[in-house]
Parts: structure tokens; C-alpha cells; sequence
């Protein structure tokens, strides 16, 4: 897309398509993003170079820093999520870690909840207390515990909505409210609901992350993360990464341009197909709870309703006869990978223990909630007729 167009009024298909495509930048004339292989940037004058290295000058040093492929990844992200700069990792792990790193020193406080991706939580349980920061992980949907705990003062209040994988929701506008109150900077994790279904920052918070390895590819073939904010936050955790030297890939990088294209096509498929899934369950005699925000039963469905404009493609039920019975059922469905990753145009589904929270004893999974007869279904993008008809015959050896 041209530098000149501003992305005011532009849509989100229009933009994963054309964002960050600067014309300058493509190779000969190609029509696509030509993938950079290339370590270094050479020059053909000191004073140029020297200029390009202190940021007076556009242009790419050394690919650590940036590099033109990983470049218009970033830029496309930051359209879609109407921000002001962004920069990319070498996963979403990396993506946190290096935020974090980023915004906590000794003597800081943090405040999240218990729901958080599993990795994520390891970080604040594990890696977080030696280095003197205190970490306080409030109960997902205790609106006053966590408003209590902000308001006693904190660096960070780290969010994550929907969570995975019992797809609770928070609502961003109303604690990214309280954090401001006390100068605390808002993280939220935006992986589940993709930047087509929501936007973190217009609810008031401050640095949106991705793993880019779900959604945004959308083909599980590449690993990555994204943040996005204002320019001075994105600058300051910018320079830890590139230090630090958890930089993206151009290859990778190239894998979600490609993927991203059709984002927005992806995800509302995925929208319609996981509500269906999450309507069909509900009525299954075998199936004792549907966690899906698009239902009038999920507890925040009207959070969800007022701050996504869709209700994304995640979702996770769980059966009678508990571990056992998802050992019966799970590996009988075809068109539906067991496998760890989710948000990629195939079906994708596996218990917590296996996925999102295999870093986790079973103490700590039974203490965050999490029952051992729940299944995360990571809806693809398949004719919905096919992938009812598959759970029905994988659901029918429990009977
Ligand atoms: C997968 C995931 C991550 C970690 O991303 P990687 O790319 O696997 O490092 C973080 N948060 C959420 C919500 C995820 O689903």
C-alpha cells in the first residue's frame, strides 16, 4: 500500500491484503513481498551508512535489527490493529518474554489473572519471583479482586481474552480504566481473538500481542509473535529484542504476509463454524459443558458481545468419563488434527494436559480450573456439515 493512503476508513481484508506492502521496497517490479535473505545491508558511502544506523535515514543495517521481509510483516499487523508501530519475534513466547523484560525490574509488581496461556504462566511463576518482581494472579472474572489488586499499585497488568483453554473472558475497557488510574502499563494477549474480532488498544490498552504462529499465519507452518502500541513502548521493547536477538525470520516473516491475506476470510469462517460446533454440543447428551462466548449460557457473553465483533474460532467442552473418555473419542475424528498448535485452517483439537497447559503439573491444572475431561477445539475452516458429522461419530463411542 502506498505510504499516502491512511488506514481511516479502509477495511480489515483490504488492509491484511495491502498493509505494509510499500511499493519501494518490492523487487523488480514484483507484485509480492520478495523474501530478504540477506544478513547485512551494504553502502556505498560511510556517511549514508552512518545516517541509516542512527535512524536519520531509512533503510536496514543488519537483520537482527530489521530487514525489509520482517518489516512489512510488522507494518501489517499495525494496520490491523489501527497502531501506531510495531515490532516482531521469533515466537509469542518470545513476544512476551521480551515485553515483559521490556517493562519489569527488580522491585516491580505485576498484576495478571490465573487463566493465562500456560507458557505465560510459567514466566510469572517460575522465572518472574527470583528476579525480585512480584507477580499476583488474580481468579479470571473476579472483577474486585483484581481492581483491589491493581489500585494497591503496579507496573504491569497483564491480560488475556479469551483464555486458553477455558475461553473466559475479561473485559479490557474497565480494567485498562484502573490501570491507567494508577500509571500501570495494559498487555493484552489478542492470539484468540485475532485482530479481525478484536482490538485491544481501542479498549484502552497500551502494548497488543500475538503469537503469529495461530491465527495470523493461519497454515501452522512458521513460528512467531507481534506486539503493537504507541511508537515510544514499541521502541523501548524493540531495542531489548534486538539486543536479546529473539528476531523473526524472513522466511517466517514472509509465511504470514502470505497467510494474512486472507485472514479476515479465515476467521469469519471460523467465527460461523465454532458457533455452530458450540450450538451442536450443547445439545449432545455426552457433553457436559460448552465454554464458547457466542452462547447465551457463556458468562461473558456480553462482554464478549460489546468488545469483539466476533466470537472467534476457539472453543472447549468437556465430556462425560473424563480423560478416558476423550482417549475413546479424540483419536476417532478425521478431520481433526491432535496436535498442540490451534488457529490454522485445519480442525485442531487435544486436552489441556497434551496443549496449552502441558508445562503444568496436575496440581496446578486442578488448581487453575481446568477439568481433565476438557477438550480445546480449534475450529478450522472445513464445511461445517462435515465437521458435525465427524464429531457425531467420534462422540457415538462414548455411548
Ligand atoms: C501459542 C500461544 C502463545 C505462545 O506462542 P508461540 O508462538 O507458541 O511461542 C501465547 N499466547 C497464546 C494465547 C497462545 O495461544
Amino acid at each position: 500500500m502506498s505510504d499516502k493512503i491512511s488506514n481511516q476508513n479502509i477495511g480489515k481484508s483490504t488492509l491484511s491484503i495491502w498493509g505494509g506492502e510499500q511499493e519501494h521496497e518490492l523487487y523488480e517490479r514484483s507484485t509480492q513481498v520478495p523474501v530478504v535473505h540477506s544478513v547485512s545491508f551494504a553502502y556505498e558511502d560511510i556517511d549514508t551508512w552512518h545516517q541509516v544506523a542512527l535512524n536519520q535515514l531509512p533503510g536496514h543495517i543488519y537483520s537482527r535489527n530489521t530487514n525489509p521481509t520482517v518489516r512489512a510483516f510488522e507494518d501489517k499487523v499495525k494496520e490491523l490493529e489501527g497502531a501506531e508501530a510495531a515490532t516482531s519475534f521469533a515466537s509469542g513466547m518470545a513476544a512476551i518474554s521480551n515485553t515483559l523484560g521490556t517493562f519489569l525490574k527488580p522491585g516491580d509488581r505485576i498484576v495478571s489473572i490465573k487463566d493465562s496461556y500456560g507458557g505465560t504462566n510459567v514466566i510469572f511463576n517460575e522465572f518472574l519471583p527470583p528476579l525480585n518482581i512480584d507477580v499476583t494472579l488474580c481468579e479470571t472474572g473476579d472483577y474486585e479482586q483484581i481492581e483491589a489488586e491493581v489500585n494497591k499499585g503496579c507496573k504491569v497488568l497483564y491480560l488475556e481474552t479469551p483464555t486458553n483453554p477455558t475461553i473466559k473472558i475479561t473485559d479490557i475497557k474497565r480494567l485498562a480504566a484502573v490501570a491507567k488510574a494508577v500509571g500501570a502499563l495494559v498487555v493484552v494477549d489478542n492470539t484468540f481473538a485475532t485482530p479481525i474480532n478484536q482490538n485491544p488498544l481501542a479498549l484502552g490498552a497500551d502494548i497488543v500481542l500475538h503469537s503469529a504462529s495461530k491465527y495470523l499465519g493461519g497454515h501452522a507452518d512458521a513460528l512467531g509473535g507481534v506486539i503493537c502500541g504507541s511508537k515510544e513502548l514499541v521502541e523501548q521493547v524493540y531495542h531489548y529484542r534486538e539486543i536479546n536477538g529473539a528476531t523473526l525470520a524472513p522466511m517466517d516473516a514472509y509465511s504470514f504476509i502470505r497467510g494474512m491475506k486472507t485472514l479476515k476470510l479465515r476467521v469469519e469462517r471460523q467465527n460461523e463454524n465454532a458457533m455452530a460446533v458450540a450450538q451442536w454440543l450443547e445439545k449432545h447428551p455426552m457433553v457436559e459443558q460448552v465454554n464458547y462466548p457466542g452462547l447465551k449460557s457463556h458468562q461473558g457473553h456480553e462482554i464478549a458481545r460489546q468488545q469483539m465483533s466476533g466470537f472467534g474460532g476457539m472453543l472447549s467442552f468437556s465430556v462425560k468419563g473424563g480423560l478416558d473418555a476423550i482417549k475413546k473419542f479424540l483419536p476417532k475424528m478425521q478431520y481433526a488434527h491432535m496436535a498442540a498448535n490451534l488457529g490454522c485452517v485445519e480442525t485442531v483439537v487435544g486436552p489441556p494436559v497434551t496443549t496449552s497447559h502441558v508445562e503444568c503439573t496436575d496440581a496446578e491444572r486442578a488448581a487453575a480450573g481446568i477439568p481433565e475431561g476438557l477438550v480445546r477445539y480449534s475450529t478450522g475452516i472445513e464445511d461445517i456439515e462435515d465437521l458435525i458429522a465427524d464429531l457425531e461419530q467420534a462422540l457415538s463411542y462414548l455411548e
